[in-house]
């Protein structure tokens, strides 16, 4: 176990994104009045002490889908993303009308996939949402289910609330869940399971132990936080999972309090890196050599078509893919430099051959070195 000082840790938090799940937010399918009060009481002192705060939060579909007359979540995608529009209203105003009594400053963000995968847009809302936080506001995001169908979606949350903490360099993902951290098993059905304080690197081990749930009320399950954890540990940041249904956890974590689970960071990468990385789904995999994995880990060097043995997926010109080694374990992410079909003609090809192969030779590499990122 890794030594640190938890109160010195969050006390060097200046940015937190706060997470909230839809189940959270509710009581009996509902949102509730007493969890709304007692979040945006919690914000609002996170506030006053000097921190940043933005919050993530669903909710909008479990809203509007009461609104609309539906008992439970509308089974149909042109119903959920209606329940949305309507929600979306409702939740916002719950947050507003709250948090002006309070004295401070909502401001909506409804992002998408397209938003955090295209660098131009990326770093657009990144401006803004610093903007927004220079100047004292709140600013408040969720998925705009509304217009994403599932191509174009971020899916879930967890993923989102991980994104935007990278997006705007948070050290802090809090996600506010109705469990009280990251078990051994799942304390639901499992009497034996433990709470995991903290989670100094996320193994193998803990993925197995991430398992499958989920809730009626959300789209979240462990396996999400899990992942949302990756993508801000992985990027040098710090994530708790915590019970969103305690009082005043959120200062209580950032008081340094042993609450919830907490995940440690890795390595600080650069924004750009995180972006590369963290910030898009990958869109194929290259499953390279030996050579070329030790040229690349130990060397810097880029990938070359020489040192790929194998491709798969379906991806084009800038788009994020992964390097897996000899064992088909991920150990870099970076940006492509030919699509799909001009990289399964080179593979295994010298660089002076590529040009008698396609007809051309815009790149030496399938991934440049400054435009690739080991993941530890
Ligand atoms: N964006 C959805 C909503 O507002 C929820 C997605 C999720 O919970 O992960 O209802």
């Amino acid at each position: 176990m890794i030594e640190f000082d938890r109160k010195q840790l969050m006390a060097s938090v200046k940015r937190v994104v706060v997470k909230v799940g839809s189940s959270t937010l509710s009581r009996n399918s509902e949102l509730s009045s007493e969890r709304l009060d007692h979040l945006t009481y919690d914000l609002t002192k996170l506030k006053q002490r000097g921190t940043e705060v933005v919050l993530v939060t669903s909710g909008a579909i479990l809203a509007g889908g009461r609104q609309l007359g539906f008992n439970q979540r509308p089974g149909t995608i042109p119903e959920l993303q209606a329940s949305a529009a309507v929600g979306q209203i409702q939740l916002m105003q719950a947050y507003q009308s709250r948090l002006q009594q309070y004295g401070q400053i909502p401001a909506m963000a409804l992002l998408t996939q397209e938003d955090f995968t295209s660098r131009q847009r990326y770093v657009h809302i990144s401006d803004t949402l610093l903007t927004l936080l220079r100047l004292g506001a709140i600013p408040i995001i969720n998925e705009n289910d509304t217009v994403t169908v599932d191509e174009i979606k971020v899916g879930d949350n967890d993923t989102l609330a991980a994104y935007v903490t990278n997006l705007i360099d948070a050290y802090l993902l809090i996600i506010l869940s109705d469990q009280k951290g990251f078990y051994t098993a799942d304390p639901r059905t499992d009497i034996d399971a433990k709470l995991i304080n903290v989670v100094s690197k996320i193994d193998d081990t803990i993925r197995v132990l991430a398992g499958k749930s989920s809730t009626d009320e959300g789209t979240g399950g462990m396996i999400t936080k899990l992942l949302a954890a990756e993508i801000v540990t992985g990027s040098g940041g710090l994530m708790v999972l915590a019970d969103g249904s305690e009082k005043n956890i959120l200062n209580r974590i950032l008081d340094g309090e042993a609450i919830g689970s907490l995940f440690l960071p890795q390595k600080r990468i650069s924004s750009r890196h995180r972006w590369i990385a963290y910030s898009r789904p990958p869109k194929g995999q290259v499953f390279v050599d030996e050579g070329a994995h030790h040229a690349l880990l130990n060397h810097g060097g880029s990938l070359l078509p020489c040192g790929v043995r194998e491709i798969t997926g379906d991806f084009e010109f800038g788009d994020t893919i992964s390097c897996r080694d000899q064992n088909d374990k991920e150990f870099a992410r970076g940006l492509v430099n030919y699509n799909t079909q001009e990289a399964q003609r080179i593979i295994g090809k010298n660089t002076h051959e590529i040009e008698q192969v396609l007809g051309y030779h815009h790149y030496d590499e399938i991934i440049h070195r400054d435009n690739l990122v080991l993941i530890s």
